[in-house]
């Protein structure tokens, strides 16, 4: 059996779409150990050092995590069903694709959803919000922290800012699968009520893991709803005793925890929260990685859809291909080249555009050269994918 300090995973192509994300070989090795006890006094300290690490990756104090098997999407649902009531109004900020699917979950329990979609590129001003918000009563607001689809990265602590001066009782909902770990997100600071994410991006674990906290406010919230929770599995009133059982060292049982998985996230927290690298750093880092990525773009002649810098996320790019090139002629080069690139996800656009991750250890272990290679693949492929259409 190798040791921990041996461990090496075994070489692969880099994984650099917005998640999952290459992760540490620390990280994989807590993946692979022996399943232990969801109720053994390991486990029950490994699970409440994961919840605490989780408050400090969001700056909170009072927020409360869950920690809950299963994807990102799960937090919709977890949102959905305990804090809208059936017929209750939510008012959901589009800025690409995961806007219209919170939507689409938010109305699968009973909600009546407005969208305010903004144009492609950029996120929702703060004067449509205020506009929206003067319109109407809304029990939720949701915003998508960075959207995947597009790369836009919208101003979570502005859209708070407008939430509370215009409508004070709306809860502000943030989805922060693609940005918590790689962007700044300050839960208390910015008064937020719920940010929910998952294990698989900015978080280095792999994919399985559905993270969430919530204020005391949406706590509250919750607890006075005159109707039952709207689902089983998702439901706070199932969940909240068994966080804070293991918080206070005493197991408790719902359903399964992934202990594995569990590990794995602890690990990885460890390296957000106990490194030698603080989070503000880490954010830098990321902006860095980021810079350099879209500079080389930009030599490249290559335009994002990010329309305008402050749009634009700091830990994925989104890239339109060249004119008169296509997924398939662009792609399998980078393919060759050892690099996993994601194609479009916007409908709209799908064709006409790729995105590449760079979060977490691709970012911040800047020993591992990976955005050196990034830069290296993306001149080679591209200048060799138009030189093959010049002929
Ligand atoms: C990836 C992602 C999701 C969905 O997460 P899954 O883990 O795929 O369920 C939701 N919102 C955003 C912004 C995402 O990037």
């Amino acid at each position: 059996m190798t040791s921990r300090d041996e461990f090496k995973q075994a070489p692969h192509k880099l994984l650099v779409i917005p998640g999952p994300i290459e992760v540490s070989d620390d990280v994989l090795f807590s993946n692979a150990l022996p399943p232990v006890s969801h109720v053994s006094p390991d486990f029950i300290k490994i699970f409440g050092e994961a919840i605490r690490m989780t408050r400090e990756v969001v700056f909170t104090k009072e927020g409360q995590p869950f920690l809950i098997s299963g994807s990102g999407t799960l937090g919709w649902d977890q949102v959905a069903s305990n804090l809208v009531e059936q017929g209750e109004n939510a008012l959901v900020l589009h800025s690409g694709y995961f806007g219209d699917s919170f939507a689409d979950c938010l109305q699968a329990y009973g909600a009546k959803v407005d969208v305010v979609k903004a144009e492609l590129g950029t996120a929702v001003s703060q004067s449509a919000i205020e506009e929206a918000l003067k319109a109407k009563k809304y029990k939720v607001l949701t915003v998508t922290h960075v959207d995947t689809s597009t790369g836009v990265l919208s101003d979570v602590k502005a859209v708070a800012q407008t939430v509370r001066r215009v409508s004070p009782d709306t809860l502000v909902i943030v989805d922060g699968v693609c940005s918590v770990g790689s962007e700044e997100l300050r839960f208390d600071d910015w008064d937020i009520d719920v940010v929910l994410t998952a294990s698989q991006k900015g978080l280095g674990t792999p994919p399985g893991l559905s993270i969430l906290v919530a204020s005391p406010r949406a706590l509250r919230v919750s607890h006075s709803r005159t109707s039952p929770v709207t689902s089983y599995y998702a439901s706070w009133k199932k969940w909240l005793p068994i966080m804070k059982a293991y918080e206070h060292g005493a197991a408790a049982y719902f359903a399964t925890p992934p202990v594995n998985l569990i590990q794995a996230y602890h690990s990885s927290l460890r390296e957000l929260t106990r490194s030698s690298v603080s989070l503000d750093e880490r954010f830098k880092l990321h902006r860095e990685a980021s810079q350099r990525v879209k500079a080389a773009a930009v030599d490249l002649g290559l335009k994002q859809i990010a329309l305008e810098p402050v749009f634009a996320a700091n830990g994925m790019t989104t890239l339109y291909f060249p004119e008169g090139l296509g997924p398939s002629d662009v792609l399998p080069r980078f393919a060759h080249r050892g690099l996993v690139v994601a194609g479009g996800l916007l409908t709209s656009i799908k064709d006409k555009y790729f995105r590449i991750g760079h979060m977490g250890v691709t970012a911040v272990d800047t020993s591992r050269g990976d955005v050196d290679t990034i830069v290296r693949v993306l001149r080679e492929s591209i200048t060799e994918a138009k030189m093959q259409r010049a002929r």
